[in-house]
Formats: C-alpha cells, sequence, structure tokens
C-alpha cells in the first residue's frame, strides 16, 4: 500500500472554453452532484474508495445492512465514467461460453455467462424499484457487420447463442438494414433485444439519492493517499483527516492508482471518447434511428451510439486512440468517422466532445475479491453500468458476510503480466495497427458493395 500520485487519467478534463473542452452532455441534464457530507467521518464500519456505480452500489448494500458506510472521491461525487458513458447497458462479459469451457470447465463457464444477463435484468429491475427517473428502456441493440464476412460470423455467433444460452435476438440482412439503422456502411447485423438504454448521469443522480436515504455518507474532493494496517482494520490517509475503517473496497476501475499496487498492475486503464451532435430535425433521427435501439459494431476498435433519449442528437462514441486524452483533439476524428457511417450528418457540428477511462483485464473478465484483506470490483471492460452496479452491491453483500453476495467470479485468478506496472505501454501500437486492420476490412468490403 503505498502513497498516491496524480494519475494521468486525472487530466480528462481540459481545460474550458469552447466544443472541445471536455463537457459531457449528460451533465447538463442534472444539477451538479454534490458530497452527502462536506468532510468524512473519522471512523467507519466500511471505507469505499471510488463514488462510482460500483463504489455506491456497494455502499447501499453496507449501509442497509447496518454498517456505516463512508463513500470518498478524488473529483466530485460520479466524476469518474459512471455520469459520463454511453449509456448502453449489455451483459458485459466477453469471453464466448466455448472459451470459458476450455479454461473453468462447463458448469461454471455457463454461470460466468449467466451472471451478465442477471445484472442486465437485476439493474432493470432496481432502477424500477427505486423509482429512479433516468430514461430506462428495453430499447434493443442493432449490432452491425462491417463486412459480409463479419456478417456470417455474427450470425453464427448469435444463433448458437440463442441454441446455448437462450439469447433472443433477430437477423437483420443487408437489405432489410434500413429498417433498423439509416446507413449503408454495414452488412446486415443482428438485434440483441434484451439489451437497454438509460440517461447515465440521471441514474447516478438517482443512484447517490438512494445512497444517501441508506445512511451512506458521500464525499468528494477527498482522495485516498495511502492505506495503513491499524489492528484489525485500516487506516487511510487524505487531505481531509485520516479515516478509520474495519473494511475497505477500492472501486476505483479505470482510475486506479497504485494506492494498492497490487491491484493497479491488473487493470488496463484505456480511453474511450464521444461527441454530442448539434440538435437535428426530428425527419432526420427517425431516419437514422428508426426504432431507438442502441447500436454496435463488429470492428475491432468498437463504435457504439445510439439517439439521445430525446431523440434530438447522436451520441457517438468510440476508440480513437489509446493515448489521447484531449476531447479538442478526439472530437474532429470521431466526427469523421461518424459521418463515414452518416454522411447526412457531414452538414451539422457537435456541441459536446469528452472522454473517460475505462478498465480491462488480462482475461477480459471483471473481478472481485480480496487482496491482504482489502476489497475490489472492478474491470468491466469497457461495459460497467449493469456490472457495476451488480458487483458493486454482491460485494456489498459479501463484506456483510450475506451468502446471497456469492457470484460465479468469486475466486478467479485476476492475472496480471510480467513487467506490467499499470502504465499499458503496449496500448497505442495494438489500438494503432486494429484501427488499420478494421479500416482496410471497411475499405476492401466497400469495393464488393
Ligand atoms: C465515454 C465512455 C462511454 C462508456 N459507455 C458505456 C456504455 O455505453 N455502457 C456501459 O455499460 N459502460 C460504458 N462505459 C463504462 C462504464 O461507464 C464504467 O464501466 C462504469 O461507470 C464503471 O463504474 P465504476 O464505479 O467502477 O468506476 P468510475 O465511475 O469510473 O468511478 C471510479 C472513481 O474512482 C475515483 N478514484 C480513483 N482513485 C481514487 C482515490 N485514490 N481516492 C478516491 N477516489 C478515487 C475516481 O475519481 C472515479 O470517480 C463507458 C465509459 C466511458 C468513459
Amino acid at each position: 500500500m503505498s502513497a498516491h500520485r496524480q494519475s494521468t487519467h486525472d487530466k480528462q478534463t481540459a481545460p474550458s472554453g469552447g466544443v472541445g473542452d471536455g463537457k459531457v452532455y449528460w451533465h447538463e441534464g442534472i444539477t451538479p452532484l454534490q458530497s452527502t457530507r462536506a468532510a468524512p467521518l473519522d471512523a467507519v464500519d466500511v471505507l469505499v474508495i471510488g463514488s462510482g456505480y460500483t463504489g455506491l452500489h456497494a455502499a447501499i448494500a453496507t449501509a442497509r445492512g447496518g454498517r456505516s458506510t463512508q463513500v470518498i472521491d478524488t473529483h466530485s461525487p460520479g466524476w469518474g465514467c459512471s455520469t459520463r458513458n454511453g449509456g448502453q447497458i449489455s451483459p458485459s462479459i466477453k469471453p464466448t461460453l466455448a472459451e470459458l469451457t476450455r479454461k473453468y470447465g462447463a458448469e461454471r463457464a455457463m454461470a460466468i455467462r449467466n451472471e451478465g444477463y442477471t445484472s442486465l435484468e437485476w439493474v432493470g429491475d432496481f432502477i424500477k424499484s427505486e423509482g429512479i427517473d433516468c430514461a430506462y428502456k428495453r430499447c434493443g441493440r442493432f449490432h452491425a457487420a462491417h463486412t459480409p464476412a463479419h456478417f456470417r460470423d455474427l450470425v453464427e455467433d448469435t444463433e448458437r447463442l440463442g441454441r446455448e444460452e437462450g439469447v433472443p435476438f433477430e437477423i437483420v440482412s443487408r437489405d432489410d438494414q434500413h429498417k433498423e439503422l439509416g446507413t449503408n456502411a454495414y452488412f446486415g447485423g443482428v438485434v440483441l433485444t434484451r439489451h437497454a438504454s438509460l440517461d447515465p448521469a440521471k441514474y447516478y443522480a438517482g443512484l447517490l439519492q438512494v445512497a444517501k436515504d441508506a445512511g451512506v455518507a458521500v464525499t468528494g474532493n477527498c482522495p485516498a493517499l495511502e492505506i495503513t494496517q491499524e489492528g484489525r482494520g485500516y487506516s487511510v490517509t487524505t487531505p481531509m483527516g485520516p479515516i478509520r475503517a474495519e473494511k475497505i473496497i477500492i472501486a476505483t476501475n479505470g482510475y486506479t492508482t497504485d494506492l494498492v499496487p497490487w491491484v493497479q498492475r491488473r487493470v488496463i486503464p484505456i480511453g474511450t471518447y464521444m461527441i454530442a451532435t448539434d440538435p437535428l430535425p426530428k425527419a432526420l433521427i427517425d431516419r437514422l434511428f428508426p426504432k431507438d435501439r442502441v447500436v454496435s459494431d463488429t470492428c475491432k476498435v468498437i463504435y457504439y451510439y445510439r439517439p439521445s433519449p430525446d431523440r434530438s442528437r447522436v451520441l457517438f462514441g468510440g476508440r480513437v486512440s489509446a493515448d489521447e486524452t484531449n476531447p479538442a483533439i478526439s472530437g474532429p476524428k470521431l466526427k469523421a468517422d461518424m459521418c463515414r457511417i452518416f454522411p447526412e450528418l457531414a452538414d451539422y457540428g457537435y456541441t459536446h466532445s469528452w472522454t473517460g477511462t475505462v478498465a480491462f483485464t488480462f482475461d477480459t473478465l471483471a473481478h472481485l475479491g480480496q487482496h491482504d484483506g482489502i476489497h475490489y470490483a472492478m474491470g468491466y471492460c469497457g461495459s460497467g453500468i449493469g456490472m457495476a452496479s451488480y458487483l458493486g452491491m454482491r460485494l456489498g453483500q459479501q463484506l456483510l458476510g450475506d451468502p446471497d453476495g456469492a457470484t460465479a467470479f468469486d475466486g478467479l485468478r485476476f492475472q496480471t503480466r510480467p513487467l506490467y506496472f499499470g502504465n499499458p505501454w503496449f496500448l497505442p501500437s495494438v489500438v494503432r495497427y486494429y484501427r488499420w486492420r478494421d479500416h482496410w476490412q471497411i475499405k476492401r468490403a466497400a469495393t464488393l458493395s
């Protein structure tokens, strides 16, 4: 456990003053998020470090279980990915059933896959039961193929998902594609009908209120600087004074620092980027997104996009590079990518361009567990709305000793690699290569059509 250094990811908001200033579209739909307590409690049962979906869900579970619970964040509550994401909810398990079966056997593999479906259902049920007003909608996802070969693979893979995992889907041929999406850029796709959408910042604001009502203290501008073991508990140094805690949860995902170097060595921070277009004519949005679905594609460096909940704009996201942190530079690149898919949007500008840092893992699975008595949940590999919420809640239950907290992730080895200490030096070249390959495949496919 060591002192916290200023992370490079903390630079995600560039100086203000224009469209490239890092302003997040979603932040305009909520009142600024405030700490529920200006200064942290000095002694608690549970201290949660990181105030996103993971941290708040864990805290709600422990507070409802009768434990005094403090959440702290380096920035204001919800500053991380949890108020700046694309609002697309998926099951979030990247490895296939076959891949997981090879590593863990058939039963464990299916249990892990099922956690993804459970998280997708659970987050929707939570939002409904807590009455959170966040434009939650079971809209379905159109997952589009960027080449004919990818369409064939996609159909085969999705049919297998239907057969083996009971996933409902619809296949959409290129001829029918315009019923789903107003573009000729793809070669058909599949609709995954259970996927959902929401306004991530409104979801977060509602969650913060639920946490407050449960008695959780949430304090922003209070970074955890160092963790020291003291007797059977811990003391955490912060600029607002030390906090003593029986138990600690690290919920820092893509913003994980060397506070616990063992954890930092196991997550790979990756920047991802979004823009929000100017308000668009209704007829244009209706043509581009006739079914109001969320969209992603089969490119290795994936694009994800959707209409805004009020159907006035396109919110377009992707991973334009691995090392760019300046939204003034990522914005024009994203716009060019968007206009390749929707040439009609070339006449319109964009009003917001922002970025955030997600956490990947070496086995592309999320992980929860404990190291030297310190608990953690993280590594959602770019899709954590459902999974961060769900695993945060389960981790909270585990701290209470509640048997319901058990998950199929428990005890999975959280891998690192030799010479990896938290700085993904290999990423820029990997992302550059995959982007080049995607673009080459797209160009080649265009000559076939
Ligand atoms: C642009 C973008 C688009 C995305 N789109 C989607 C999507 O469409 N669907 C989806 O499912 N997921 C999406 N994601 C990912 C999703 O938002 C994350 O997986 C999820 O929000 C992770 O939640 P979290 O609570 O674990 O972490 P975060 O919300 O990132 O919170 C971590 C917090 O830890 C704090 N912290 C770090 N170190 C310390 C410290 N030492 N002391 C105190 N606090 C600390 C940080 O300040 C931060 O606020 C997207 C992410 C981004 C950036």
